[in-house]
This record gives structure tokens, C-alpha cells and sequence, in this order.
């Protein structure tokens, strides 16, 4: 096999979009997978494409990447299923209320556009909300996609650019420019890029820790839902850094499902469905959503967000100057991958990126905790 300037461990949708980001800049890129494209943490996401703001770093890498999306929305296939459905945060009561007006303020900082809807306006945009609802924050160019297919997608574009996909491959070592398998095999490259998601065994010591997600998909129901419903509750539920949080977030897919999530636990490595958890998601949807319980729910799954400590990714070089990291991205992957991979390519070829890349930087956790 001949030597790489590029390999990447993992075609997860950040990988994915790393190599097609790679291939654009002219690199010889090797991707390598030990199970399905798309078929890790990606196939178990939501797809909501969101702007968040959780701290300045994550706005500027939620805004940057959402308008990479946009941009892109034209071209993608129809497989992907983007729509620009926009976010309602719903607010239950005065005081959520009074974050729906910090949100808008700090949106309107970052030039991301949002309107602020009261009871009535909440009941028009979604009549089988409850009643009694404080109003909510509409963000009208938020997005919804399919994961999957959307890192298909890029990787299919990045093979069409000559990149080579090794699948089927597992890496056990990977470090110093050499990438080893578990057939015996390896390759040289340049630089690698590890893109695991929140499989840490390559670099066990990398501060991410799985945080568990259940999600659940009903029948067909056109036209019940029609943008991506969160609680503002969510927002506290996802700060939680230990114990488990289930909130109302709802998406309406292109088929007429409507996609249900969502909870968030530390400490349950299994891909186990939790009854309890699922129980209290449903419930709690149920009373955002009461029309939700005649509905006929047909599957349930659970997937591991990578998270760690900051809700920021490592995006970046390590203490080995030939490996780089992507990954980290917690629930923010799907939104985060266009902007993510060029950050990682840029840091790679010692570009000046668009926004700031320091944040992401694994130099700002410890170096021994980096470095194998
Ligand atoms: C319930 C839930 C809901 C979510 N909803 C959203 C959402 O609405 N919006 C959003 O932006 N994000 C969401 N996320 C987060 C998002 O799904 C992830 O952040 C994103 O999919 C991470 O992509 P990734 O490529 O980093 O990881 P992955 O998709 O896990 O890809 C990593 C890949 O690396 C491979 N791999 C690992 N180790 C090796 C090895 N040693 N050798 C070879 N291959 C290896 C794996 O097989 C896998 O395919 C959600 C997550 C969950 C769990």
C-alpha cells in the first residue's frame, strides 16, 4: 500500500467530512472503518442541525457549521432529507420565559436570527403543543437531516476525489505515522487523524466519556409536527455533568415520523434500552405533547455521545506531531462535522482557519493525558 499523506480512523460523519475536506485540499487520504459508514454514534443521532450557546466557542462552531450546511443544501442528495424546518424552544412558564429573551439577545450578537412567540403565536406554529405554554424562541434556520446517508454522502464525494476506503478494518495502534490493524496489516501516512467518536481505546487516557442517548421513532403522522420542538428545560438537563436528564425534543422527518428523544446518562456503556429512562422521556413528551400518546411508536434505539468536560471537541494536533484528533463532539456531531473537518484540515496544513480554532485545541486538556 502505498504511503498516505493523510489516514483517518473512523467514518463516523466527522470522518467522513474530514476526508472529504482532506481530498479537496489535495491530499492523498486513507479512511479507515472497523464496522458500517455512518453506522456508529451517527446512525444513533437526531439530526438537528442547531445552533447552540452553551459558551462562545460553541456558538461559533454551531453558526459556522450550520451555515456550511446551508450552503451545502442545494447539492445534497435527497437521501439526506435536509430541510430548514427551524427551532422552537419552548418555554413552560415566566422564567423560561426570561431565557428565551437572553437567548435571543445573545443570537442577535452572533447575527443568528431568531423571533420571540407568544402563547399565541407558540399555539399557531404547533397546534398540538398543551395549552398553557409561556411562548417560545423561534430559530427559524436551524435544520434536520438523516446522519447516515449525510456521511455517506461526503464520503462519497471524498472517493469520487480519489480517496481510499479501507473498510472492514480495524485499527489496534495507531501514532508516529503508522496505522495498524488488527489483520496484521498497516500503513504509513504522513499525518492521522483519529475520528473515533467515543470509542477512546486507541488513546485510552483521552479525557471522553460516553454519554448515553435513547431515542425513539413513531408511525407515519404528516403534518402533526412541523419544526424541531425542545424544552428551554433542555438546556438544564444538558448541563447536568453527572446525574441522568430526560427533555422534550421532537423532530419531524421527511417520511411523517416524528423522531423522539431525548435522554442523556453517564456510567451505562451498554446499547441496553433503559425502561425507566425510556419511560420518563415518553412521559415528559407526553406532557409538552399530549396528541403523542395515541401515537404508535415502532422502534427504540440508544447511541454514546462522546462528551467531555467542557462540551467543546478536540479538534487538533496532539504531543505527536503525526496525530491529530476529531472527536469529543458530545451532541453536537452532526450539527458541527462541515465546520470540524475544516478546522481539522486547516490545523493539519497550517492554515488560518475562519473562526477561531483555539477552543477546540487538545492542547487545552493535559498534555500527558493526550499522549499515549
Ligand atoms: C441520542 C443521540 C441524539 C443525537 N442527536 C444529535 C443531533 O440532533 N444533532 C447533532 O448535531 N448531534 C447529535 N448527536 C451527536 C452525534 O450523533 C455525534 O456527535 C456524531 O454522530 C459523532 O460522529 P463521529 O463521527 O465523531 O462518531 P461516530 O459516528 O461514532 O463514528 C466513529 C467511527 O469510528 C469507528 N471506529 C472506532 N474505533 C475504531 C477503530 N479502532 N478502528 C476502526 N474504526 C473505528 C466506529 O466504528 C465509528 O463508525 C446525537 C447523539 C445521540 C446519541
Amino acid at each position: 500500500m502505498p504511503g498516505f499523506d493523510l489516514a483517518i480512523v473512523g467514518a463516523g460523519i466527522v470522518g467522513c467530512a474530514c476526508a472529504l475536506e482532506a481530498a479537496r485540499a489535495g491530499l492523498r487520504v486513507v479512511i479507515a472503518e472497523r464496522g458500517v459508514v455512518g453506522g456508529g454514534t451517527t446512525a444513533a443521532g437526531m439530526g438537528h442541525v442547531v445552533v447552540m450557546d452553551d459558551s462562545p466557542a460553541q456558538l461559533a462552531l454551531t453558526a459556522y457549521s450550520r451555515s456550511l450546511w446551508r450552503t451545502m443544501a442545494p447539492e445534497l442528495p435527497a437521501g439526506v432529507e435536509y430541510e430548514s424546518r427551524g427551532t422552537l424552544w419552548i418555554a413552560a412558564d415566566d422564567e423560561e420565559m426570561a431565557e428565551v429573551f437572553s437567548k435571543q439577545t445573545t443570537y442577535a450578537r452572533a447575527g443568528i436570527a431568531s423571533q420571540v412567540l407568544d402563547p399565541r403565536e407558540l399555539a399557531e406554529a404547533e397546534p398540538y403543543l398543551r395549552s398553557g405554554l409561556a411562548g417560545a424562541l423561534l430559530v427559524p434556520d436551524d435544520g434536520v437531516l438523516y446522519p447516515p446517508v449525510a456521511a455517506e454522502y461526503f464520503l462519497s464525494e471524498a472517493r469520487r476525489l480519489g480517496v481510499v476506503l479501507l473498510s472492514d478494518h480495524e485499527v489496534v495502534r495507531c501514532g508516529k505515522g503508522r496505522v495498524q490493524f488488527a489483520n496484521g496489516t498497516s500503513i504509513e501516512a504522513e499525518r492521522i487523524l483519529l475520528a473515533s467518536g467515543a470509542h477512546i481505546d486507541l488513546l485510552p487516557s483521552l479525557p471522553i466519556q460516553k454519554r448515553k442517548g435513547h431515542l425513539l421513532i413513531t408511525d407515519r403522522y404528516p403534518g402533526v409536527v412541523s419544526h424541531q420542538l425542545v424544552e428551554l428545560g433542555y438546556l438544564k438537563s444538558a448541563h447536568k455533568l453527572t446525574a441522568d436528564s430526560v427533555a422534550f425534543n421532537i423532530q419531524p422527518r421527511l417520511t411523517g415520523q416524528l423522531l423522539i428523544g431525548s435522554s442523556r446518562q453517564y456510567g451505562d456503556e451498554s446499547r441496553e434500552i433503559n425502561h425507566a429512562i425510556l419511560r420518563s422521556m415518553l412521559e415528559r413528551a407526553i406532557e409538552y405533547m399530549p396528541y403523542l400518546k395515541g401515537l404508535s411508536g415502532i422502534r427504540v434505539w440508544t447511541g454514546h455521545r462522546a462528551a467531555t468536560a467542557d462540551k467543546l471537541p478536540l479538534i487538533g494536533p496532539t504531543a505527536d506531531h503525526t496525530l491529530f484528533l476529531a472527536m469529543g463532539f458530545e451532541g453536537l456531531g452532526i450539527t458541527n462535522a462541515p465546520g470540524a473537518a475544516v478546522l481539522a484540515i486547516d490545523a493539519l496544513l497550517n492554515r488560518a482557519s475562519v473562526i477561531d480554532a483555539a477552543p477546540y485545541l487538545p492542547s487545552r486538556i493535559q498534555q500527558e493525558a493526550v499522549h499515549a
